[in-house]
């Protein structure tokens, strides 16, 4: 996984590396999630972090090291940071040897999926479903609340769908399942294969 590290003890605002997602995830949702949900989380990490002990730490660090406010918003940073940067607007498929450790875990591709979908839709108040590896490189899916992140159980998080109502919304309303649904359209597996590493 790519962490984000500090500058002079700050975080930077992870990168948008693009403004709308077709019709999946509208310019208007993606102008409020990352400009200015994401934006207080980094602001919020910003003003807690200054003699905390926990400057000048990989952010991945910070989750596993913080607690309470602080890990809410280190959490919420690289929570988005992973959900932005795996999706594009011209996704790389899955490869063949990738799509074999799915059938080897889930049975099939579309069994993973549905899984996937199945705990994101279940997933009861804010959170995130999760796609990760453990440390003997089985692959798993976790429902986790508000802004848990595998790594603080020792898992490798390789895919995030964000199921806070903030994420869906204004394109989806009450409509979770849709939109977990039409994601799969824009994950760049390139990039979620290279989070295994
Ligand atoms: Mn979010």
């Amino acid at each position: 996984m790519k962490d984000l590290m500090p500058i002079n003890g700050l975080f930077e605002m992870p990168a948008l590396p693009y403004e709308a997602l077709g019709t999946i995830i509208s310019k208007e949702t993606l102008s409020f999630h990352h400009g200015k949900h994401l934006k207080a989380y980094v602001d919020n990490l910003n003003k807690l972090l200054p003699g905390s002990g926990l400057e000048n730490l990989p952010l991945s660090e910070v989750v596993r090291k913080s607690e309470g406010g602080m890990f809410n918003n280190a959490g919420q940073v690289l929570n988005h940071a992973m959900y932005f940067e795996q999706f594009s607007n011209t996704p790389k498929a899955m490869s063949p040897k990738f799509a074999v450790l799915l059938e080897r875990d889930f049975g099939s591709v579309e069994a993973f999926k549905k899984e996937f979908e199945q705990k994101g839709t279940t997933l009861f108040g804010s959170g995130w479903v999760w796609f990760s590896a453990d440390a003997q490189g089985k692959l798993v899916i976790t429902q986790q609340k508000n802004a848990e992140n595998p790594v603080t159980m020792g898992l490798t998080p390789l895919l995030t769908f964000d199921v806070w109502e903030h994420a869906y919304y204004l394109d989806y309303q009450n409509r979770r399942a849709d939109y977990l649904a039409a994601l799969w359209q824009i994950v760049d597996w390139a990039i979620v294969e290279s989070r295994l590493c």
